[in-house]
């Protein structure tokens, strides 16, 4: 059977759907590497997929009984690796999407790791923190066979944290009858955390973005900055970038943005973000919407809060030179064509914001030696890693004339693939 009988039976491409969109550049990228039929099967799959019901005491004494997901999509290159989150719109569809990913992005930076992803439906602006630690516990009881530091390795991602990652750790630990650091990563520092991690991602966002503004011969003072989001990524991106003479002249949370063409004062943005908890009202810039945000000219457009921002809707009127993508999944591929016609140079997803999981791997390293770097070293680190991986991508994207993105997947799945077919496919 070829190829193609493979990828025909695809079903039609919800646009807004993560594991479509995901699939849709895998068997692009597949087609494109004359992907072994064979090898295609396997890797268009999850290794497993677990569902766990969840019961928890609440603070009123009823049980509650949550759903929790934990998706291992690939060991080939070493233990599976990624984030768990905790929100009320998660679906399985939405965590092997993000299970792929990680895959691919741990391939792309080249770090010994699979990919994995977690999330439990609940929503925990609701629950007290008694309840999130006895969900979280359970959660981990029930996943304790298939985690590990040479299994599955999880890490916080959308509301969890440092305190979710201490959890699972005492949690797996006590079942071990001995403390195990190198099941998770993300924990605090004290508690064998990675110096640098918390910033890891916005950091690695700066690293690639300064190799793409060199590589069109941008200067940084004259270099436009517009940055949806301001968490974890967004924030620490817009501090670094600001910090490092880039001009950001747009930012934004949930709520909406706010815009000044001459330039933001970011230490005086993040303040105001810190006191009021949002950056309505900010009085050193005009209000914009997060639509309106991502449709104003710069030269780089670096979208950090969520997935499907850039869509066939309104990619017509991005009108950015670079796009450095800090979220996971923030352009569907259906936005993909469009983009590449304008000529935006993309820095996709799997490889900018790989900071993260890159620090994330460095945070197992040091438990695993029980010997703690600094942070300037650990930033060194990440800096070479995420250098050496943009210019990896591009090495492989004018080798081959395809675009940053289909190149990024064809490197991490050739890197997969290559792993895969040595190994052997036990059958
Ligand atoms: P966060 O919760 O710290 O921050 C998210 C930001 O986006 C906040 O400013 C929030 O107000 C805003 N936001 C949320 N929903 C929005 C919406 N619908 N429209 C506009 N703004 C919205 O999260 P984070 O850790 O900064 O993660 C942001 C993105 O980056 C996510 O896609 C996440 O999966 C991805 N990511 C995070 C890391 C990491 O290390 N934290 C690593 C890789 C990828």
């Amino acid at each position: 059977m070829g190829f193609h009988a493979f990828v025909d039976d695809a079903r039609e491409i919800k646009e807004d759907n993560p594991f479509e969109s995901m699939m849709s550049r895998f068997d692009h990228a597949a087609q494109l590497l004359k992907l072994d039929p064979d090898l295609y099967k396997v890797l268009r799959v999850p290794n497993r997929e677990i569902t766990t019901y969840i019961p928890v005491y609440m603070d009123d004494g009823h049980i509650e009984v949550f759903t929790g997901f934990r998706v291992q999509h690939n060991f080939a290159r070493g233990p599976a690796k990624g984030g768990i989150r905790y929100a009320p719109d998660v679906t399985l569809d939405e965590v092997r999407a993000l299970a792929a990913w990680m895959t691919w992005k741990c391939a792309v930076v080249n770090i010994p790791f699979g990919g994995a992803k977690g999330g439990i439906i609940c929503d925990p602006s609701q629950m007290s923190l008694g309840e999130l630690e006895r969900m979280t516990r359970r959660y981990t009881a029930e996943l304790i066979d298939f985690i590990g530091p040479e299994r599955d390795v999880p890490a916080p991602d959308m509301n969890t944290n440092e305190q979710t990652m201490a959890w699972i750790m005492d949690t797996y630990s006590m079942h071990a009858r001995h403390t195990v650091t190198a099941v998770v990563t993300g924990k605090p520092i004290d508690l064998s955390g990675s110096r640098g991690r918390r910033e890891a991602t916005g950091r690695g966002l700066l690293f690639v973005a300064d190799e793409a503004v060199a590589k069109f011969g941008l200067k940084k003072s004259d270099t436009r900055v517009v940055i949806q989001g301001s968490g974890n990524v967004g924030g620490t991106a817009a501090r670094l970038m600001h910090e490092t003479g880039y001009r950001v002249i747009a930012l934004s949370d949930i709520h909406g943005g706010i815009y000044n063409p001459r330039g933001l004062d970011i230490p005086d943005v993040i303040a105001h973000l810190e006191k009021h908890r949002s950056l309505e009202k900010y009085p050193g810039g005009e209000p914009v919407s997060n639509h309106e945000l991502l449709e104003i000219e710069c030269d780089v457009l670096l979208p950090a809060a969520t997935e499907n921002q850039i869509t066939s809707q309104n990619v017509d009127r991005i009108r950015c030179r670079i796009l450095c993508e800090g979220a996971n999944g923030p352009t569907t591929a259906a936005a993909d064509d469009v983009l590449e016609r304008k000529g935006v140079f993309v820095i996709p997803d799997i490889l900018a914001n790989a900071g993260g999981v890159t620090c994330s791997y460095f945070e197992w390293v040091q438990d695993r030696m029980g010997y703690f770097w600094k942070e300037d070293v650990v930033n060194e680190r990440l800096q070479d890693i995420m250098v050496a991986s943009f210019h990896d991508v591009c090495k492989y994207a004018e080798c081959h004339n395809v675009n940053m993105r289909i190149a990024a997947y064809m490197l991490a799945i050739d890197r997969v693939a290559y792993i895969t077919r040595t190994r052997g496919i036990y059958a």
